[in-house]
């Protein structure tokens, strides 16, 4: 294999991978170092095997609502091991589909850890490789709290290993994670116990979400406690047990996730032999090019972004790419409007500024319309979910900052919203379109 390439990329997760392509369809030689599983986070530990799982518990209170529409389904079963065979299979075969696609792209795939030697050259399992470019792309992994037994616990890679469904299961943090699990596991038929340290989950978020989230959590029977900060774990003949700085432990569980956050990959790459620089949280500093501090090294993905979504490292990535070697001079991201779901029951979907966020940007140009409601497939549902949404605009021009759902459907809803208030739409806009009738959509060019 020769040595020297147009592009080195230290990583083969959804960012490094989408710009290995990219790149090498406009001809460039690429090489991609990957230490572990082609895919990274998203396919093997994160997206995917996730969404996996929270279909599944989606469905089975989906049979469950059948009997309320006259079919007759016995007590449905779950057979764990089958879930996950079935899980681990469809990874494998994108697994395959990944491999195929960089090969007939003829980007080189080389297995090892990555370290910069220099600046332009990379040392894996003792070769060097070296490029005039050199991306970092090189991910995040869970962060866990330095408290005592805290290694009693798993993270959310801990919760994809389980070789059989926990009966009583703690999760700890109050971010995306967080509530994704407690939902999911939640829906599989677990006792779920979720604390947190501060007041509210999902905090980053329109307030709207975090309490409607939460009052659908407990009323649903999955057992809330705001203001534990973890002290310790420990374990008795019962299980395990968390203790808090504010002195009430947790009833005792069968498993504890820690669901605090994710720090990036950065110590395995011997940056100091490189000079790029790191921020205070832990991130490799980059410009709006995804520039480091030094010419010819980049970073995309979460090692350098704090939205640590998988379409936004792919779409850093393949704009590197065009920059590069498309000759798109200002190719960049738009980090601006972003939208996200997070996939609770039932799911969020939200896009712009929260209703804080806005009255503190606009303080007294802010109009919001807000619609709760029961959609019609809870009327026949023994765990009926209501909805909500909420448009924040700007009252002098109708502009819409943000939208902010919650409820069965929304996840696929937001997408197309999305794009009209990336271009720029108003609440006029939103009034003026024709409702499709029955959805749950139509509320959101109903609102008044
Ligand atoms: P990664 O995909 O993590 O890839 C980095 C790769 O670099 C890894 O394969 C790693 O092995 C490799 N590597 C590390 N060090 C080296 C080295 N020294 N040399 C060579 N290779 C190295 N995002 C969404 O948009 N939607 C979701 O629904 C979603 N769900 C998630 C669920 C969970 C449980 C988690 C943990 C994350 C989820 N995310 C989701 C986030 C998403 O997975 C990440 O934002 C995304 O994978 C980041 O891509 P990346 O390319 O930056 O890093
Ligand atoms: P998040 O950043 O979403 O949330 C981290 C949570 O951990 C916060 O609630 C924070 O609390 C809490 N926390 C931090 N440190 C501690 C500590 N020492 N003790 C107790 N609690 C602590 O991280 P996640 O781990 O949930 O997810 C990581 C990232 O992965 C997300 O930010 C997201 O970008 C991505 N992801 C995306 C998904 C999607 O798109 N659907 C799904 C899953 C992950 P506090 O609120 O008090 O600060």
């Amino acid at each position: 294999m020769p040595n020297t390439f147009d592009l080195i990329i230290l990583g083969g997760g959804s960012g490094g991978i989408a710009t290995a392509n990219r790149a090498a369809e406009y001809g460039a030689k690429v090489l991609l170092i990957e230490a572990s599983l082609i895919g990274g986070t998203c396919v093997n530990v994160g997206c995917v095997p996730k969404k996996i799982m929270w279909m599944a518990s989606q469905r089975y209170s989906q049979i469950q609502t059948a009997n309320g529409l006259g079919f007759t389904v016995l007590s449905p079963q779950l057979d764990w091991q089958t879930l996950i065979e079935k899980r681990q299979a469809y990874i494998h075969k994108l697994h395959a589909g990944y491999e195929k696609k960089l090969k007939n792209n003829k980007v080189i795939v080389q297995k090892g850890k990555g370290r910069f030697h220099n600046t332009n050259t990379i040392d894996v399992n003792g070769t060097r490789y070296s490029a005039p470019h050199i991306l970092i792309a090189t991910g995040s992994q869970p962060a866990w709290p330095q408290i005592p037994g805290y290694n009693l616990g798993i993270d959310s890679d801990g919760f994809f290993e389980l070789k059989a469904l926990p009966k009583r299961v703690a999760i700890v943090g109050a971010g995306y994670i967080a509530a994704e699990l407690a939902g999911m596991l939640h829906g599989f038929g677990c006792d779920v116990s979720w604390a947190y340290r501060s007041d509210r989950v999902l905090k980053n978020f329109d307030a709207m979400l975090s309490k409607n989230l939460l009052a659908q959590y407990q009323s649903n029977g999955i057992n809330i406690y705001p203001e534990h900060t973890p002290r310790a774990l420990k374990e008795n003949a019962d299980g395990l047990i968390l203790e808090c700085e504010n002195q009430k432990d947790l009833p005792a569980v069968d498993c504890l996730i820690w669901a605090i956050g994710r720090k990036s990959n950065i110590n395995d790459l011997q940056l100091e032999k490189s000079g790029v620089l790191v921020d205070k949280k832990g991130l490799i500093q980059v410009d709006a090019y995804q520039n480091t501090s030094v010419p010819g090294i980049y970073a995309v993905g979460d090692v350098a972004s704090t939205w640590q979504l998988t379409p936004v490292a792919i779409k850093a990535g393949r704009q590197l790419a065009e920059r590069l070697f498309n000759h798109k001079i200002d190719a960049k991201v738009d980090y601006s409007l972003i939208p996200t779901v997070v996939f609770s029951h039932p799911p969020i979907a939200t896009v712009g500024m929260s209703e804080a966020q806005s009255r503190l940007q606009y303080p007294d140009d802010i109009k919001c319309y807000e619609a709760q409601f029961t959609p019609m497939i809870a009327a026949f549902s023994p765990h009926p979910s209501t909805c909500c949404l909420k448009l924040i605009t700007l009252q002098s021009t109708g502009k819409i900052l943000g939208c902010h759902m919650i409820g069965e459907q929304v996840d696929e809803i937001l997408q197309g919203f999305a794009v009209a208030i990336k271009m720029g739409a108003t609440k006029a806009d939103f009034d003026e379109t024709i409702a499709i009738h029955p959805t749950i959509a139509e509320e959101l060019v109903t609102l008044r």
